[in-house]
């Protein structure tokens, strides 16, 4: 492709541009996925009390178990995953998901649970756009083409779309069928609530901005 250099400002080191997330960014992957270990690290070391949780205008975000990405959820959801174990308060309006979506991968054995190919992408059986909630009950792994298919298709709907055997009846049959619209390059919104479909970098700059003043503004 291109055997472009670029000094990544973290580590100093000179690096081909493949090695870097993406064309705007400035550190390397190995910086980066630092970035999230050490973030994580940190979240897994705040332990605050559920009464300490104070949603913001009935909402709390929500900081997946990567510390990539977050989502706003509605309060009672989130005392749920909390009552559960599923979750714990690390700001009195964020909680961090104890959920490990590469666990989840791993013990699928990265297969598709639709069409049995190779997946490393987290479904949600019931969309969280129609109310499925983000737990690990309502989580299958999945293809990126089965995940961007479904969308926020029905499970029942969607299965049906593929045959005895698991193979997929094709896009057109599915659209045809379910008026499902196929996703392309560059949407920026995500319905489906499934960040694992479009890593935006922008966002998670936004994110990073936001975690970094929440920690700024908290006492720790
Ligand atoms: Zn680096
Ligand atoms: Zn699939």
């Amino acid at each position: 492709m291109t055997d472009a250099l670029r000094r990544c400002e973290k580590c100093n080191e000179v690096k081909p541009l493949q090695f870097y997330y993406s064309e705007s960014s400035t550190i390397c992957n190995y910086c980066r996925d630092e970035k999230f270990r050490v973030k994580k690290k940190k979240f897994m070391a705040i332990d605050m009390n559920i009464r300490e949780l104070k949603p913001k205008l009935g909402f709390v975000s929500i900081i997946k178990n990567d510390a990539k990405s977050s989502r706003k959820i509605p309060y009672r959801a989130a005392l749920k995953l909390i009552e559960e174990g599923l979750a714990k308060v690390i700001y009195p309006d964020m909680i961090y998901d104890l959920v490990d979506n590469e666990s989840l991968l791993l013990d699928a054995n990265y297969t598709c649970h639709y069409c049995g190919g190779y997946g490393d992408t987290i479904d949600h059986v019931v969309p969280t756009s129609k109310g499925g909630a983000d737990v690990i009950e309502n989580k299958v792994c999945s293809c990126e083409e089965c995940n961007q298919l479904k969308s926020d298709m029905d499970y029942k709907n969607f299965k049906s779309i593929f045959d005895e055997n698991g193979h997929k009846l094709g896009k057109r049959i599915a659209r045809e069928r379910y008026g499902t619209k196929g996703k392309t390059k560059g949407v920026t919104k995500d319905i489906s609530g499934n960040k694992e479909l479009k890593r935006l970098p922008t966002k998670e700059e936004k994110l990073d901005n936001l975690i970094d003043a929440a920690f700024k503004k908290s006492k720790w």
